[in-house]
């Protein structure tokens, strides 16, 4: 394992900065209401990494912490309001949205939660109903 920076990261006004090293463990859209609430978007782009893959580099005192849920702390910049990671301590893994990560190429391999959508996409990926079996849902899939 390498401690190499793979890629750095920041809020909307810079004053957290993050690191990140290696790649993430999956990419993928959701479609469910809680993401596109938080996300204020019809869609969420997101990267799910290990939690020690991720730094905080700069800027720390400025993160405050949001949880409607005990599954999901939502981190955000205390002086711009920019959304940063979310922990999802139960999975193991932390959400980052791709936007926050500079000069990301977004590969995402499928849509989650497209039971819920708003913005149907014809790109040929896997639309799951909710979740993969791997990840707790029924692994049910849709058709576009
Ligand atoms: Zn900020
Ligand atoms: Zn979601």
């Amino acid at each position: 394992m390498s401690n190499e920076n793979t890629y750095q990261g920041k809020c909307f006004c810079g004053a957290v900065e993050l690191a990140f090293s290696g790649e993430p463990e999956m990419m993928a859209y959701c479609h469910c209401d809680s993401c596109r609430h938080w996300a204020a978007s019809p869609i969420s782009s997101f990267t799910l990494w290990k939690p020690d893959s991720l730094r905080v580099t700069s800027g720390a005192d400025n993160i405050a912490t949001y949880s409607k849920t005990p599954q999901s702390l939502r981190k955000w910049c205390k002086q711009c309001g920019g959304h940063l990671f979310t922990e999802h301590p139960d999975m193991g893994l932390t959400d980052v949205p791709a936007a926050v990560i500079n000069g990301f190429t977004f590969k995402p391999a499928i849509h989650v939660n497209y039971q819920e959508t708003v913005l149907p996409l014809k790109d040929g990926l896997p639309k799951f109903k909710d979740l993969p079996k791997q990840a707790g849902g029924s692994g049910e899939e849709l058709s576009e």
